[in-house]
């Protein structure tokens, strides 16, 4: 099955993090290289000046590396075919752009926005779509250079032939696109930068791309590339345009959810591969649910290892339609995921976890994480894990008491909890061995000799120390706190009663 002129690609834009979208296509493309034992590379689409932001870059690395997506050839590990980023392409794309231009198949165009705006609106005014209409003659290089000196934009756009353009698309089947239906478009900006269709053109064919995976919204690019081929003379690799992704409410997945989320004062979604890291994801999870978000290996097969899906992974199981994003399958998963995980790895993930976040239990050791870690069973994300036994672990004074946790479980009836911590205290200083089996033994005692229930113990005893009724259960809660944070814990909140 080994196919080493099987090449792939992933092609981001340095403008932020790694979009869960995006880190789909990723990983399509690298199954289909590592299925078929091709080659995947990673290039940096970084020719809009504008929209570039310097790290994004390592961000996206950092962000496919920790999904495990590794590429063989890419700006940092170089190759045969680099260099892989574009803006260290420049002189191919000029020289491309000259032969065409030589070759009568590309030209000069020197409009200002407000020209172009000014036809746009004629056009919508006599109700036709806007074609860019083509000179003739086409400009020589003596007016281009005039234009320029008057201060002009000067651009240059493909005379593209008026011919129907079939894209053959491996999912889609064919896509029949009318003579005229594309414009002659710009494929060089007057800022001296190719444009997105004339770079990638070069590039996967300089990168000797034979299969371009992408989103289904670059299918109205596709014939534009096709005809900038042909113009060159190149092979046209073959495409397969992935479904798009939406949330469960239909609406397309996007970076603006967000912002969204957050002017409605929700909590905000994750859309970015970091959010999910720093929500407390194992990346094998969401390795697994995105390869399902528009393929499926058949027969109801959802949990797969990624060697697995490798050994799985076909386009023609890639769906026409758009897939849905469910957050709570993927929370499921990442929890069946967790309950399966080793120790050593739920260790690791963990640590993982813990330097991209604040977490208050990135100082612990090994074995105290590991107690930690096992007092919290069937957690769902590692973010569960501070909440549940993060304050035990934090500064005493950092510990804030929840107001309605103190109403229900300290104030109530008279201050029923604060007597209950009075009583308690010399019952647990007297506690010899500090072991979860003593501690239990102990309380259940006391339970008994006051006619207490263990709830009317163990929560105002978790407010105490944690400020909220959330921890592990109560032994646990103790021993991992300790014996000397357990009695002043308790020693300040019967102190800020008010
Ligand atoms: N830089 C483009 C993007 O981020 C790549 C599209 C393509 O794969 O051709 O959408």
């Amino acid at each position: 099955m080994s196919n080493p002129t099987l090449r792939t690609r992933f092609a981001p834009s340095p403008t932020g993090y790694l979009h869960i979208g995006g880190a789909r296509t990723a990983l399509f493309n690298w199954l289909l290289a590592r299925r078929l034992g091709g080659k995947f590379i990673l290039r940096i689409e970084d020719t809009d000046q504008q929209r570039n932001i310097p790290e994004a870059e390592a961000k996206l690395m950092q962000d496919m590396r920790w999904l495990g997506i590794d590429w063989d050839e890419g700006p940092d590990v170089s190759g045969p075919h680099g260099p892989y980023r574009q803006s260290e392409r420049l002189d191919a794309y000029r020289a491309a752009a000259d032969k065409l231009i030589d070759a009568g198949l590309a030209y000069f165009a020197f409009d200002t926005a407000e020209e172009l705006d000014a036809l746009r609106k004629q056009a919508a005014a006599e109700k036709k779509a806007f074609k860019y209409a083509r000179p003739n003659p086409l400009p020589s290089r003596a007016d281009a250079d005039r234009a320029r000196a008057a201060g002009k934009p000067v651009v240059i756009r493909l005379a593209v032939p008026h011919v129907e353009m079939v894209v053959h698309d491996e999912i889609l089947g064919d896509v029949t696109f009318a003579a005229g239906e594309v414009e002659d478009f710009v494929i060089f900006k007057s800022d001296g930068f190719p444009t997105y269709h004339f770079a990638v053109v070069l590039d996967d064919d300089h990168m000797q791309i034979t299969h371009v995976l992408r989103a289904q919204e670059h299918l109205m690019n596709t014939p534009k590339h096709i005809f900038i081929q042909r113009a060159l003379g190149f092979r046209t690799p073959q495409y397969a345009h992935l479904p798009l992704v939406f949330n469960m409410d239909g609406s397309k997945m996007s970076k603006r959810d967000k912002a969204k989320d957050i002017a409605a004062g929700r909590l905000p979604r994750e859309i970015d591969v970091h959010d999910f890291r720093v929500s407390g994801y194992l990346p094998e999870a969401i390795v697994n649910f995105i390869a399902l978000v528009g393929w499926s290996p058949g027969q109801d097969r959802e949990k797969m290892t990624r060697d697995e899906m490798t050994q799985l992974f076909t386009l023609d199981r890639i769906n026409k339609t758009s897939g849905r994003f469910d957050r709570d399958k993927l929370l499921a998963m990442n929890t069946d995921y967790i309950a399966a995980a080793t120790p050593a790895r739920l260790l690791s993930g963990f640590r993982d976890y813990a330097a991209a976040t604040n977490s208050p239990l990135a100082a612990l050791d090994d074995a105290k994480l590991a107690a930690a870690l096992a007092a919290c069973k069937g957690f769902r994300t590692f973010k569960d894990i501070d909440t549940k036994v993060g304050p035990l672990f934090a500064a005493d004074e950092s510990i804030t008491f929840n107001p309605d946790a103190v109403a229900k479980t300290l104030a109530k009836n008279n201050g029923q909890g604060y007597a209950t911590l009075e009583k308690l205290t010399p019952v647990l200083e007297s506690v010899a061995t500090w072991t979860a089996e003593n501690l239990d033994a102990a309380i259940k005692n006391y339970c008994e000799q006051n006619a207490a229930k263990m709830g009317d113990v163990a929560q105002p005893l978790r407010v105490a120390l944690t400020g909220n009724t959330i921890s592990p259960s109560i032994g646990e809660t103790l021993t991992l706190l300790g014996r000397d944070a357990t009695l002043r814990r308790v020693r300040r909140c019967r102190e800020t009663r008010s």
